[in-house]
């Protein structure tokens, strides 16, 4: 049941000798999906112990090379480690063709196929789902078209509570139902008390036997064990309300930082955000906590931009690359 984020990744266009280029990996019940990819993101995943193989998709926010850089190099790494399952990518458009020409040139011959989804950065859609988790795209404001992922857990099959199996006296077959999200009906033959022929024998069919029901709701006999867990990823942006209410009530929000509010313009005008503007966003999202990064390389240490954000958001975080967040689970009371 792990949902843990590592981040590999968070400067900006330039890398710093301390930040790479943007990439996180996130871990949603042991299957691995990869956001953004910039340059160096393959050794960044072995220097963090993580095999590359793993990852079942790829995410990326937009088409700039910080973002990107890194994809081509670790796809042709997959394909020297003989990986045979598909990779799915999500990315905006033109990606397809970048990389359809990028195999041309390259003559990048793989024994894998490459499944590419154009993301439509305009849309808040569910783009990926299985089982346990969705992830829906989310519209950002940036120079080229860009979308912030939302990862959310899925609800947990209910568990049935043990003292209403005993209570009840339910059947396997009733518990399977009762984990179905069914009701369940009990059905109890009962003797009526007769007046002189008392019979041992009596069955349902008996003139002295009625059959009682009695439906339990299945509110009463389940529980969820756990609260879904979510995680969104917003760079690169400007500050965007709309964005930050589509991820509301999520429990750990990644927002770009690029800057200090005293940069504000050079922020409006690169398309980026301060600090406080993640700060804001992290507020109007209702997010449990933030985390700040893809900082500007003009920031040899990044305090100043984290104190900024926690006078608006005080559970604010500048990302440090190699670490793992994990996302516990909220377990409910059996
Ligand atoms: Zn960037
Ligand atoms: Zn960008």
């Amino acid at each position: 049941m792990r949902f843990t984020l590592t981040v590999l990744g968070s400067s900006s266009a330039q890398p710093t000798p301390t930040r790479h280029h943007s990439a996180h990996l996130l871990n949603v019940h042991e299957q691995y999906y990869l956001i953004d990819c910039g340059e160096g993101t393959q050794s960044r995943l072995l220097k963090a112990g993580i095999n590359p193989m793993k990852i079942n998709a790829v995410f990326i926010s937009h088409l700039h090379g910080d973002h990107l850089y890194g994809l081509f190099p670790m796809i042709s790494t997959l394909g020297l480690m003989g990986r045979k399952t598909p990779l799915q990518i999500y990315a905006p458009r033109p990606f397809g063709e970048i990389l359809a020409q990028h195999r041309h040139y390259f003559e990048t011959d793989l024994p894998f196929e490459i499944q590419y989804h154009e993301v439509d950065t305009r849309e808040n859609a569910l783009i990926y789902e299985n089982k346990v988790m969705e992830v829906w795209s989310i519209p950002l404001r940036h120079r080229v078209p860009t979308a912030g992922y939302l990862f959310r857990e899925k609800h947990p099959a209910p568990n049935v509570r043990k003292e209403k199996i005993e209570q009840y006296g339910l059947s396997i077959a009733q518990i399977v139902a009762a984990k179905h999200g069914e009701d369940i009906l009990l059905e109890q033959d009962t003797f009526l008390p007769t007046d002189s022929s008392s019979d041992n024998n009596a069955t349902a069919a008996d003139p002295g036997c009625v059959r009682k029901q009695q439906l339990i709701s299945n509110a009463e006999l389940t529980y969820r064990p756990y609260e879904p867990r979510s995680y969104a990823y917003l760079s690169d942006t400007l500050y965007s309300a709309k964005a930050a209410t589509l991820v509301r009530g999520l429990d750990l929000l990644y927002h770009e930082a690029t800057f200090a509010d005293e940069e504000k313009a050079l922020a409006r005008q690169t398309g980026h955000s301060t600090a406080s503007q993640a700060a804001k966003a992290a507020l109007v999202a209702e997010a449990s906590r933030l985390l700040i990064g893809h900082f500007s390389g003009r920031y040899k240490e990044v305090s100043s931009l984290v104190e900024e954000a926690r006078a608006i958001f005080p559970n604010t975080e500048a990302v440090e690359e190699g670490k793992t967040y994990p996302i516990p689970p909220k377990l409910n009371p059996a």
